[in-house]
Protein backbone atom coordinates (compact mmCIF):
# COMPACT_ATOMS: atom_id res chain seq x y z
CA UNK A 1 0.00 0.00 0.00
CA UNK A 2 1.17 3.88 -0.52
CA UNK A 3 2.56 5.52 2.21
CA UNK A 4 -0.85 7.51 2.50
CA UNK A 5 -3.37 4.37 2.40
CA UNK A 6 -0.74 3.03 5.55
CA UNK A 7 -1.62 5.91 7.65
CA UNK A 8 -4.85 5.77 7.22
CA UNK A 9 -7.60 3.66 10.11
CA UNK A 10 -10.87 2.24 9.30
CA UNK A 11 -14.44 3.70 9.77
CA UNK A 12 -14.76 3.25 13.53
CA UNK A 13 -18.86 3.36 14.33
CA UNK A 14 -18.23 3.73 17.87
CA UNK A 15 -20.12 1.42 19.27
CA UNK A 16 -21.80 -2.32 18.05
CA UNK A 17 -25.05 -0.33 17.24
CA UNK A 18 -26.76 -3.83 15.99
CA UNK A 19 -25.60 -5.16 19.67
CA UNK A 20 -27.39 -2.22 21.34
CA UNK A 21 -30.10 -2.20 18.98
CA UNK A 22 -30.95 -6.24 20.47
CA UNK A 23 -30.04 -5.07 24.08
CA UNK A 24 -33.17 -1.95 24.21
CA UNK A 25 -35.35 -4.15 21.87
CA UNK A 26 -39.13 -2.65 22.45
CA UNK A 27 -38.14 -0.05 23.97
CA UNK A 28 -36.11 1.31 21.35
CA UNK A 29 -32.53 2.81 20.83
CA UNK A 30 -32.88 6.35 20.31
CA UNK A 31 -29.83 6.66 17.17
CA UNK A 32 -28.75 10.28 17.35
CA UNK A 33 -25.29 9.69 16.24
CA UNK A 34 -25.88 9.60 12.30
CA UNK A 35 -27.67 12.23 11.24
CA UNK A 36 -30.98 9.95 10.34
CA UNK A 37 -33.82 11.11 8.95
CA UNK A 38 -36.45 10.35 11.98
CA UNK A 39 -39.58 10.98 9.26
CA UNK A 40 -38.19 8.20 7.07
CA UNK A 41 -38.66 8.14 3.32
CA UNK A 42 -41.65 9.39 1.06
CA UNK A 43 -44.35 6.52 1.65
CA UNK A 44 -44.29 6.34 -2.16
CA UNK A 45 -40.79 4.64 -1.80
CA UNK A 46 -42.48 1.78 -0.62
CA UNK A 47 -44.54 0.24 -3.91
CA UNK A 48 -41.31 1.37 -5.98
CA UNK A 49 -39.23 -0.79 -3.62
CA UNK A 50 -41.74 -3.73 -3.80
CA UNK A 51 -41.95 -3.90 -7.15
CA UNK A 52 -38.20 -3.10 -7.47
CA UNK A 53 -37.79 -7.04 -5.42
CA UNK A 54 -39.21 -8.72 -8.91
CA UNK A 55 -36.02 -7.67 -10.78
CA UNK A 56 -33.26 -8.16 -8.17
CA UNK A 57 -31.54 -10.91 -10.61
CA UNK A 58 -31.05 -7.95 -12.93
CA UNK A 59 -28.13 -5.53 -13.54
CA UNK A 60 -29.29 -2.22 -12.80
CA UNK A 61 -29.25 0.56 -15.39
CA UNK A 62 -25.46 1.25 -15.34
CA UNK A 63 -26.35 4.54 -16.80
CA UNK A 64 -28.97 5.35 -14.34
CA UNK A 65 -31.04 6.97 -17.01
CA UNK A 66 -34.22 7.50 -15.23
CA UNK A 67 -33.16 9.22 -11.89
CA UNK A 68 -30.55 11.77 -13.89
CA UNK A 69 -33.22 13.20 -16.17
CA UNK A 70 -35.63 13.33 -12.79
CA UNK A 71 -32.11 15.20 -11.23
CA UNK A 72 -31.50 17.17 -14.56
CA UNK A 73 -34.96 18.51 -14.29
CA UNK A 74 -35.10 19.57 -10.82
CA UNK A 75 -31.69 21.43 -11.12
CA UNK A 76 -32.63 23.00 -14.85
CA UNK A 77 -28.89 21.16 -16.28
CA UNK A 78 -28.36 19.21 -19.35
CA UNK A 79 -28.81 15.18 -18.27
CA UNK A 80 -24.55 15.24 -18.78
CA UNK A 81 -24.46 17.08 -15.94
CA UNK A 82 -25.16 14.57 -13.48
CA UNK A 83 -22.99 11.65 -11.91
CA UNK A 84 -24.62 9.14 -9.73
CA UNK A 85 -22.21 7.56 -6.86
CA UNK A 86 -22.83 4.89 -3.98
CA UNK A 87 -23.86 7.81 -1.36
CA UNK A 88 -22.16 10.90 -2.28
CA UNK A 89 -19.32 9.18 0.01
CA UNK A 90 -17.92 7.22 -3.13
CA UNK A 91 -18.25 10.30 -5.07
CA UNK A 92 -16.14 12.60 -3.06
CA UNK A 93 -13.57 9.59 -2.69
CA UNK A 94 -13.53 9.29 -6.28
CA UNK A 95 -12.89 13.02 -7.53
CA UNK A 96 -9.52 12.78 -5.16
CA UNK A 97 -8.50 9.56 -6.61
CA UNK A 98 -8.88 11.38 -10.69
CA UNK A 99 -8.55 15.09 -9.85
CA UNK A 100 -5.50 14.89 -7.11
CA UNK A 101 -2.55 12.59 -6.48
CA UNK A 102 1.28 12.58 -5.27
CA UNK A 103 2.91 15.74 -5.76
CA UNK A 104 -0.64 17.29 -5.53
CA UNK A 105 -2.74 19.23 -2.55
CA UNK A 106 -6.09 18.97 -1.55
CA UNK A 107 -7.13 21.73 0.32
CA UNK A 108 -10.49 22.38 2.93
CA UNK A 109 -11.08 23.59 6.22
CA UNK A 110 -10.54 22.44 9.78
CA UNK A 111 -13.29 20.83 11.27
CA UNK A 112 -14.48 20.20 7.26
CA UNK A 113 -15.80 16.48 6.88
CA UNK A 114 -13.86 13.80 7.47
CA UNK A 115 -14.22 12.01 4.37
CA UNK A 116 -11.96 15.16 2.55
CA UNK A 117 -9.00 14.23 4.61
CA UNK A 118 -9.50 10.66 3.88
CA UNK A 119 -9.76 11.14 0.01
CA UNK A 120 -6.97 12.96 -0.51
CA UNK A 121 -4.68 10.46 2.16
CA UNK A 122 -5.57 7.72 -0.17
CA UNK A 123 -4.83 9.21 -3.47
CA UNK A 124 -1.96 9.95 -1.91
CA UNK A 125 -1.99 13.86 -2.39
CA UNK A 126 -1.07 16.15 0.55
CA UNK A 127 -4.28 17.39 2.95
CA UNK A 128 -3.92 20.90 3.73
CA UNK A 129 -6.57 21.98 6.45
CA UNK A 130 -7.71 25.74 6.53
CA UNK A 131 -7.53 27.37 10.04
CA UNK A 132 -11.72 27.58 10.72
CA UNK A 133 -13.51 30.85 12.05
CA UNK A 134 -12.99 31.85 16.10
CA UNK A 135 -15.21 30.36 18.11
CA UNK A 136 -16.14 33.59 19.12
CA UNK A 137 -17.32 34.27 15.54
CA UNK A 138 -21.40 34.23 14.46
CA UNK A 139 -20.33 31.40 12.73
CA UNK A 140 -18.09 29.49 15.46
CA UNK A 141 -16.00 27.13 14.14
CA UNK A 142 -17.20 27.36 10.60
CA UNK A 143 -15.06 27.66 7.45
CA UNK A 144 -13.47 30.77 6.69
CA UNK A 145 -13.77 31.71 2.88
CA UNK A 146 -10.63 34.07 2.97
CA UNK A 147 -8.36 31.39 5.17
CA UNK A 148 -9.19 28.05 2.48
CA UNK A 149 -8.34 31.14 -0.41
CA UNK A 150 -4.81 31.63 1.22
CA UNK A 151 -4.16 28.05 1.57
CA UNK A 152 -4.57 27.30 -1.97
CA UNK A 153 -1.40 26.99 -3.78
CA UNK A 154 -0.02 26.52 -7.13
CA UNK A 155 0.11 22.44 -6.40
CA UNK A 156 -3.72 22.90 -5.31
CA UNK A 157 -6.06 20.71 -7.44
CA UNK A 158 -8.51 20.13 -5.52
CA UNK A 159 -10.88 21.90 -2.55
CA UNK A 160 -13.81 20.57 -0.49
CA UNK A 161 -16.07 22.82 1.11
CA UNK A 162 -19.34 21.42 2.98
CA UNK A 163 -22.52 23.97 3.03
CA UNK A 164 -23.51 23.69 5.57
CA UNK A 165 -21.23 21.86 7.54
CA UNK A 166 -20.53 18.85 8.94
CA UNK A 167 -20.08 18.17 12.31
CA UNK A 168 -20.53 21.88 12.74
CA UNK A 169 -23.75 22.71 11.04
CA UNK A 170 -22.74 26.40 9.92
CA UNK A 171 -22.97 27.85 6.54
CA UNK A 172 -21.36 29.96 4.57
CA UNK A 173 -23.38 32.92 2.01
CA UNK A 174 -23.90 33.38 -1.41
CA UNK A 175 -21.65 36.44 -1.16
CA UNK A 176 -19.18 34.81 -0.16
CA UNK A 177 -18.89 31.98 -1.84
CA UNK A 178 -19.51 33.83 -5.44
CA UNK A 179 -16.36 35.90 -4.11
CA UNK A 180 -15.02 33.02 -3.32
CA UNK A 181 -15.34 31.21 -6.51
CA UNK A 182 -14.15 34.33 -8.63
CA UNK A 183 -11.16 34.64 -6.47
CA UNK A 184 -10.41 30.58 -7.45
CA UNK A 185 -7.99 29.74 -9.93
CA UNK A 186 -9.97 27.82 -13.14
CA UNK A 187 -7.32 25.08 -12.95
CA UNK A 188 -8.42 24.44 -9.55
CA UNK A 189 -11.76 22.18 -8.72
CA UNK A 190 -14.24 23.66 -6.47
CA UNK A 191 -16.32 20.64 -4.61
CA UNK A 192 -19.03 21.94 -2.52
CA UNK A 193 -20.50 19.08 -0.73
CA UNK A 194 -24.49 19.84 -0.26
CA UNK A 195 -25.65 16.96 1.64
CA UNK A 196 -27.63 18.62 4.38
CA UNK A 197 -28.85 21.80 1.50
CA UNK A 198 -32.64 20.68 1.41
CA UNK A 199 -32.45 21.28 4.93
CA UNK A 200 -31.54 24.54 4.91
CA UNK A 201 -33.71 27.41 5.43
CA UNK A 202 -31.82 30.39 6.49
CA UNK A 203 -32.46 33.19 3.87
CA UNK A 204 -28.52 33.82 3.54
CA UNK A 205 -28.16 30.08 2.85
CA UNK A 206 -27.55 29.84 -1.03
CA UNK A 207 -26.86 26.51 -2.97
CA UNK A 208 -23.94 26.63 -5.94
CA UNK A 209 -26.22 25.23 -8.19
CA UNK A 210 -26.98 28.92 -9.49
CA UNK A 211 -23.10 29.67 -9.96
CA UNK A 212 -22.32 26.31 -12.17
CA UNK A 213 -23.14 27.92 -15.50
CA UNK A 214 -20.18 30.96 -14.91
CA UNK A 215 -17.52 28.19 -12.99
CA UNK A 216 -17.32 25.21 -15.00
CA UNK A 217 -14.66 24.17 -12.74
CA UNK A 218 -17.64 23.56 -9.78
CA UNK A 219 -18.77 20.53 -8.52
CA UNK A 220 -22.14 20.06 -6.00
CA UNK A 221 -22.98 17.27 -4.27
CA UNK A 222 -25.71 16.00 -2.99
CA UNK A 223 -27.33 12.86 -1.31
CA UNK A 224 -30.42 11.04 -0.89
CA UNK A 225 -29.39 9.84 2.73
CA UNK A 226 -30.11 12.88 4.61
CA UNK A 227 -33.45 15.19 3.75
CA UNK A 228 -34.72 12.06 1.45
CA UNK A 229 -34.22 9.79 4.27
CA UNK A 230 -32.76 6.62 2.18
CA UNK A 231 -29.12 6.17 3.96
CA UNK A 232 -29.78 2.47 3.27
CA UNK A 233 -29.84 2.53 -0.11
CA UNK A 234 -26.77 4.45 -0.44
CA UNK A 235 -27.54 7.06 -3.29
CA UNK A 236 -25.89 10.19 -4.25
CA UNK A 237 -25.18 12.59 -6.92
CA UNK A 238 -22.90 15.09 -8.29
CA UNK A 239 -23.92 17.83 -10.43
CA UNK A 240 -20.93 19.76 -12.50
CA UNK A 241 -19.42 20.42 -15.83
CA UNK A 242 -20.53 17.76 -18.92
CA UNK A 243 -16.78 17.46 -19.37
CA UNK A 244 -15.37 16.79 -15.73
CA UNK A 245 -18.68 14.17 -15.25
CA UNK A 246 -17.33 11.95 -18.71
CA UNK A 247 -13.64 11.82 -16.68
CA UNK A 248 -15.78 10.45 -13.72
CA UNK A 249 -18.10 7.90 -15.79
CA UNK A 250 -14.85 6.50 -17.00
CA UNK A 251 -13.62 5.03 -13.80
CA UNK A 252 -16.86 4.60 -12.47
CA UNK A 253 -18.01 1.38 -11.57
CA UNK A 254 -20.39 0.00 -14.06
CA UNK A 255 -22.92 -0.58 -11.48
CA UNK A 256 -22.37 1.33 -8.51
CA UNK A 257 -25.86 2.51 -7.89
CA UNK A 258 -28.35 -0.44 -6.85
CA UNK A 259 -31.61 -1.15 -8.56
CA UNK A 260 -33.38 -0.69 -5.36
CA UNK A 261 -32.05 2.42 -4.61
CA UNK A 262 -32.10 3.83 -8.57
CA UNK A 263 -35.71 3.40 -8.24
CA UNK A 264 -36.49 4.47 -4.36
CA UNK A 265 -34.51 7.42 -5.44
CA UNK A 266 -37.19 8.73 -7.97
CA UNK A 267 -40.19 8.05 -6.36
CA UNK A 268 -38.34 10.18 -3.51
CA UNK A 269 -38.03 12.73 -5.69
CA UNK A 270 -40.83 13.00 -7.58
CA UNK A 271 -42.39 13.53 -3.72
CA UNK A 272 -41.58 17.12 -3.69
CA UNK A 273 -44.51 17.98 -0.73
CA UNK A 274 -43.43 15.31 1.00
CA UNK A 275 -39.71 16.58 1.18
CA UNK A 276 -41.16 20.00 2.57
CA UNK A 277 -42.95 18.78 5.07
CA UNK A 278 -40.28 16.70 6.57
CA UNK A 279 -37.67 19.26 6.71
CA UNK A 280 -40.46 22.10 7.64
CA UNK A 281 -40.11 18.97 11.04
CA UNK A 282 -36.80 18.95 10.75
CA UNK A 283 -36.59 22.75 11.29
CA UNK A 284 -38.94 22.91 13.76
CA UNK A 285 -37.60 20.75 15.74
CA UNK A 286 -33.86 21.48 15.21
CA UNK A 287 -34.88 25.29 16.55
CA UNK A 288 -36.69 23.78 19.46
CA UNK A 289 -34.23 21.15 20.51
CA UNK A 290 -31.66 24.32 20.21
CA UNK A 291 -33.39 26.41 22.44
CA UNK A 292 -33.89 23.89 24.68
CA UNK A 293 -30.24 23.12 25.27
CA UNK A 294 -29.32 26.61 25.95
CA UNK A 295 -31.84 26.77 28.33
CA UNK A 296 -29.72 23.86 30.34
CA UNK A 297 -26.44 26.63 30.03
CA UNK A 298 -25.10 24.54 26.80
CA UNK A 299 -23.73 26.20 24.15
CA UNK A 300 -24.82 25.28 20.80
CA UNK A 301 -23.45 26.15 17.61
CA UNK A 302 -25.83 27.39 14.44
CA UNK A 303 -27.28 24.85 12.43
CA UNK A 304 -28.88 24.55 8.90
CA UNK A 305 -28.65 20.93 9.43
CA UNK A 306 -30.64 18.18 11.15
CA UNK A 307 -27.70 17.95 13.60
CA UNK A 308 -26.79 20.28 16.35
CA UNK A 309 -23.16 20.73 18.07
CA UNK A 310 -22.58 21.42 21.35
CA UNK A 311 -20.61 22.06 23.59
CA UNK A 312 -21.09 19.62 27.05
CA UNK A 313 -17.47 20.88 28.44
CA UNK A 314 -14.55 17.77 29.77
CA UNK A 315 -17.50 15.93 30.62
CA UNK A 316 -18.62 15.23 27.08
CA UNK A 317 -16.85 12.00 26.82
CA UNK A 318 -18.53 10.71 30.32
CA UNK A 319 -21.58 12.22 29.49
CA UNK A 320 -21.53 9.98 25.88
CA UNK A 321 -21.35 6.73 27.85
CA UNK A 322 -24.09 7.62 30.18
CA UNK A 323 -26.48 8.44 27.46
CA UNK A 324 -25.65 5.58 25.98
CA UNK A 325 -26.43 3.18 29.09
CA UNK A 326 -30.28 4.92 28.79
CA UNK A 327 -30.26 4.07 24.91
CA UNK A 328 -29.14 7.08 23.72
CA UNK A 329 -26.49 7.29 21.39
CA UNK A 330 -25.07 10.58 20.22
CA UNK A 331 -21.60 11.62 18.33
CA UNK A 332 -18.70 11.86 20.45
CA UNK A 333 -16.22 14.63 18.43
CA UNK A 334 -12.95 14.02 19.66
CA UNK A 335 -12.18 12.36 16.55
CA UNK A 336 -12.50 16.17 14.91
CA UNK A 337 -10.51 17.82 17.75
CA UNK A 338 -13.68 18.89 19.35
CA UNK A 339 -14.00 16.93 22.40
CA UNK A 340 -15.82 18.93 24.47
CA UNK A 341 -18.61 18.59 21.99
CA UNK A 342 -21.39 15.78 21.15
CA UNK A 343 -22.95 16.50 17.67
CA UNK A 344 -26.90 15.45 18.56
CA UNK A 345 -29.09 14.41 15.39
CA UNK A 346 -32.25 15.95 15.42
CA UNK A 347 -34.94 13.16 15.90
CA UNK A 348 -38.80 13.84 15.82
CA UNK A 349 -40.60 15.64 18.48
CA UNK A 350 -40.99 12.39 20.83
CA UNK A 351 -37.09 11.49 20.63
CA UNK A 352 -36.36 14.95 21.23
CA UNK A 353 -38.01 14.60 24.52
CA UNK A 354 -36.61 11.49 25.66
CA UNK A 355 -33.12 12.80 24.95
CA UNK A 356 -33.91 15.95 27.33
CA UNK A 357 -34.76 13.19 29.93
CA UNK A 358 -31.76 11.43 29.27
CA UNK A 359 -29.87 13.96 29.31
CA UNK A 360 -31.56 15.97 32.75
CA UNK A 361 -30.56 12.52 34.57
CA UNK A 362 -26.89 12.43 33.39
CA UNK A 363 -25.95 16.21 33.28
N1 LIG B 1 -21.14 14.90 3.12
C1 LIG B 1 -21.45 15.24 4.36
C2 LIG B 1 -21.20 16.63 4.81
C3 LIG B 1 -22.02 14.29 5.22
O1 LIG B 1 -22.31 14.62 6.49
C4 LIG B 1 -22.26 12.98 4.76
C5 LIG B 1 -22.87 11.90 5.62
N2 LIG B 1 -22.61 11.92 6.94
C6 LIG B 1 -21.89 12.67 3.45
C7 LIG B 1 -21.35 13.65 2.65
C8 LIG B 1 -22.02 11.29 2.88
O2 LIG B 1 -23.32 10.90 2.75
P1 LIG B 1 -23.77 9.72 1.80
O3 LIG B 1 -22.56 8.93 1.41
O4 LIG B 1 -24.73 8.93 2.61
O5 LIG B 1 -24.39 10.38 0.61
Amino acid sequence: ASDGIRGLRAYDPGHDLVALRHRFGAQGLLELGSNENPYGPSPRVRDVVLAALDSLHIYPDPLGGELKRALATKHGVAMDCILLGNGSHELLMQFAQVFSGPGSDVVAAQYGFSVYALAAQAAGARFVAAPALPRDHAMPRGHDLDAIAAAIAPSTRLVYLANPNNPTGTWFDRDALAGFLQRTPADVLVVIDEAYAELADAPDYASALSMLDRHPNLIITRTFSKAYALAGLRIGYAVAHPGLVAVMERVRESFNVNSVGLAAAAAALADEAYLQATSAYNARERDALADALRQRGIFVYPSQTNFLLAEFGPRSIELERELVVRGVVLRPMAGYGLAECLRISVGDAAGNKRLLQALDEVL
